[in-house]
């Protein structure tokens, strides 16, 4: 099969593209870059999708936890525009197709859940629209939406992923160095939950939900063994064999991201991942230790 990766450059994008191309998967790639294997999304628009697309991924996304750039109305317009429109523009071409790929597979975020430091959320639970990023959730997921025809030709599976843990990108590549010198810490009291899954859990599910033909709709992309701020951060400190009890203040990271972007980090909401289990997948790396464990070998 040929696979249609939007934001495949990135951090999950790589990893998933690695990981196709060992089980013999040809993978094409939308980039705003040109280059090998790459179309732009331009291009992407004119021609409709390559020929003998069996599967289309979307991971496109401009980088909310960039630090150097400020949380401002026409930045908060990119964080939008490149998720739903992207989104968007595959699901049209896959809607407009003759021959269909038969699986497209999109990403979302757990904020799609209000944060809460008790309740526990399935993907059946409701989600409000309550800030930006439980609206951004929303409309991104929506945008994935088929019409009606195509439905029947091609499974949408929409994964609502928590923080991404691997060492070449995310909140571990930032994480890394204030760790090592022994300067980690959880962030406020630590008590909030923190949804993450393992890069390579992320990459296996969605190739479990492009290869598994049951597969379909919302899956909570977090591992099933929930933990704090404050357990992630005595683990991962665990891991690099450094102290990690130095805590940070929240309101440290209301100013330096804006409190409407430092929510992401200073709230947590408790998330299962109830479809994702009851769907057969199996996760590699259950709980918070042994996945650091994993982030520092
Ligand atoms: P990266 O920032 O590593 O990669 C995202 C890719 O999106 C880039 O390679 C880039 O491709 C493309 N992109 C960036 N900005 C824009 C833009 N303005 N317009 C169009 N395309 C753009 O992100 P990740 O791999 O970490 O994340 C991928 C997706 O998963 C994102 O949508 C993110 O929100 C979501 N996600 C990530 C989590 C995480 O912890 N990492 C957690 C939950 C969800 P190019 O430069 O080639 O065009």
């Amino acid at each position: 099969g040929s696979v249609l990766i939007g934001g495949g450059t990135g951090f999950i994008g790589s990893a998933l593209r690695n990981v196709l191309k060992s089980k013999g998967y040809g993978v094409t790639v939308i980039s705003r870059m040109p280059g090998p294997s790459r179309i732009s999304w331009n291009e992407l628009n004119h021609k409709g999708l390559p020929k003998d697309t069996t599967a289309v991924v979307n991971l496109a996304g401009q980088n909310v936890m960039d630090f150097t750039r400020r949380w401002t109305a026409g930045f908060k317009q990119n964080v939008y525009n490149s998720r739903v429109n992207t989104t968007a523009t595959l699901a049209k071409l896959i809607s407009e197709a003759v021959e269909k790929p038969s699986v497209f597979v999109t990403i979302s975020g757990v904020g799609a859940y209000k944060p809460d430091p008790q309740k526990e959320y399935t993907e059946e639970s409701p989600c409000g629209e309550f800030d930006f990023f439980s609206k951004l959730c929303k409309d991104w997921e929506k945008a994935a939406e088929l019409n009606c025809d195509a439905k029947q030709k091609c499974r949408v599976v929409t994964i609502r992923s928590g923080v991404v843990l691997g060492r070449e990108g995310g909140m571990i590549k930032q994480l890394y160095l204030p760790f090592y010198l022994g300067l980690g810490g959880p962030i406020g009291t630590g008590n909030q939950y923190m949804p993450w899954i393992h890069i390579d859990d992320l990459t296996s599910l969605i190739v479990y939900a492009i290869e598994n033909p049951k597969v379909e709709g919302v899956l909570n992309g977090v591992a099933p063994v929930p933990c704090t701020n404050k357990e992630f951060s005595l683990a991962f400190g665990k891991a690099l064999h450094r102290p990690a009890f130095i805590p940070i203040p929240s309101i440290v990271f209301d100013i330096l991201l804006n409190k409407e972007r430092a929510i992401m980090v200073t709230e947590g909401q408790k998330v299962i991942p109830k479809n994702t289990l009851s769907s057969g997948f199996k996760y590699k790396y259950q709980n918070i230790e042994v996945a650091c464990k994993s982030l520092v070998a």
